[in-house]
């Protein structure tokens, strides 16, 4: 058996991907297994959520880890945040697993890399479970108000991805008015709804979308936004798509049914390949708000918090400045003929050396 893993290599993926640190959790008693992936520390801490999800096979685990933790990287580096890129996945069933002591034994797991990597909640961790892991370290972020945290991240969430959507139009229509552009936003949880509210009182015309009929009755009420059907929203006549749902919408068999010249929404993973699809899209003639970057707003509200006596007003100032790294994200595509994800990709990779340079010892 110890053979067979010994075959399989894990450090493959890990120098693949370039990661610094991997650590294996494991605890007989609580029957706890969780990956912590410490991507990059060059600009700070590694920070990123743990999410807990019943995987297939570990080396299903491993990718998860590897690739999430490589990606908050990015994100922190381009939105000009002193973070590294962390995260942590636990292998198992959330639902019956998550016993106070396993969460705890985590926690001191957290504990033991003194700060080089910050948790947050992610998929199926809920506000209890950072409760319980908290009393084991300080090292945690993302807790509500009332623990002192910054609360729900989807306002500022959806500020930062307004303040893409409004750079991108301006280097694609001059001006930045979103006044009268239909703009047809696709989900409307969390954020879809705050970003809808902002459009509205510019005077946008909204279209929405959701498979939460509830939710799309009472956004509509609210503020005046136009139902459409789940699939109708990519052969929709507007100027603006803002993916707010789910990842991979911006695949071989949408791209062509667009007719928007902006793609500007907050769902993580927008682009089914990055690639291939970034490339779609420039091709179509359609402009693309990078995603990791628009929707920064979560990060930037755990930063806030982890820097200690979390401002809410400071959160919003950051989020602003998504509007002046876009607008450069896309000169630079433009200018160098690549993807507006490539660029973005290109210039948080420049930041991380040449900060790393600055913080070379001397
Ligand atoms: P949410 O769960 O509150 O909202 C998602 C909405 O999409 C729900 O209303 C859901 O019913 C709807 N939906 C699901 N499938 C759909 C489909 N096929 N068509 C149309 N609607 C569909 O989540 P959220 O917090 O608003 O996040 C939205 C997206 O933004 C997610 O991709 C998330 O990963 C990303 N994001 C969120 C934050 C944040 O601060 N909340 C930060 C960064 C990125």
């Amino acid at each position: 058996e110890l053979e067979r893993v010994e075959k399989s290599s894990v450090f493959a993926g890990v120098s693949k991907l370039g990661h610094e640190q991997v650590v294996f959790c494991h605890d007989q008693a609580t029957g706890l297994k969780a990956i912590i992936g410490i991507h990059n520390t060059v600009l700070g801490p590694a920070l990123g959520g743990t999410r807990m999800w019943n995987y297939a096979s570990e080396a299903e685990a491993l990718r998860d880890v590897l690739r999430l933790s490589r990606g908050m990287t990015y994100k922190a580096a381009i939105t000009g945040l002193n973070l590294g890129g962390g995260k942590a996945v636990i292998i198992g069933d959330a639902k019956t697993q998550k016993t106070e002591a396993f969460l705890r034994r985590f926690g001191k797991f957290v504990e033991s890399l003194a700060g080089k990597y910050i948790t947050a909640e992610d998929v199926n961790m809920k506000t209890r479970d950072m409760e319980y892991i908290g009393m084991e370290t300080k090292h945690v972020t993302g807790l509500p108000e009332s623990m002192g945290g910054g609360g729900d991240p989807s306002p500022v969430t959806a500020y930062g991805t307004y303040m893409g959507m409004k750079a991108t139009a301006k280097k694609v229509y001059g001006n930045d008015s979103l006044t009268g552009k239909k703009i047809g936003v696709q989900g409307v949880g969390q954020v879809g709804m705050y970003l809808v509210e902002h459009l509205v009182k510019e005077n946008a015309e909204v279209f929405i979308t959701d498979i939460a009929e509830e939710k799309l009755k009472q956004v509509s009420k609210d503020f005046g936004a136009k139902v459409v059907g789940m699939d109708e929203i990519y052969d929709l006549d507007m100027d603006i798509y803002a993916p707010c749902a789910l990842g991979a919408t911006l695949n071989d068999d949408t791209i062509k049914r667009l007719k928007c010249q902006v793609v500007a929404g907050a769902a993580n993973n927008q682009l089914e390949d990055e690639i291939r699809h970034g490339n779609m899209l420039i091709e179509q003639g359609i402009t693309y708000a990078p995603d990791f970057l628009i929707n920064a707003g979560g990060l930037i509200n755990v930063y806030e918090e982890h820097l200690g006596s979390y401002n809410r007003d400071r959160a919003y100032t950051t989020a602003e400045k998504i509007y002046d790294t876009c607008i450069n994200i896309l000169d630079v595509s433009a200018k160098e003929g690549i993807s507006s994800q490539e660029a973005a990709t290109k210039l948080a990779e420049k930041r991380i050396e040449d900060i790393g340079k600055v913080k070379l010892p001397r």
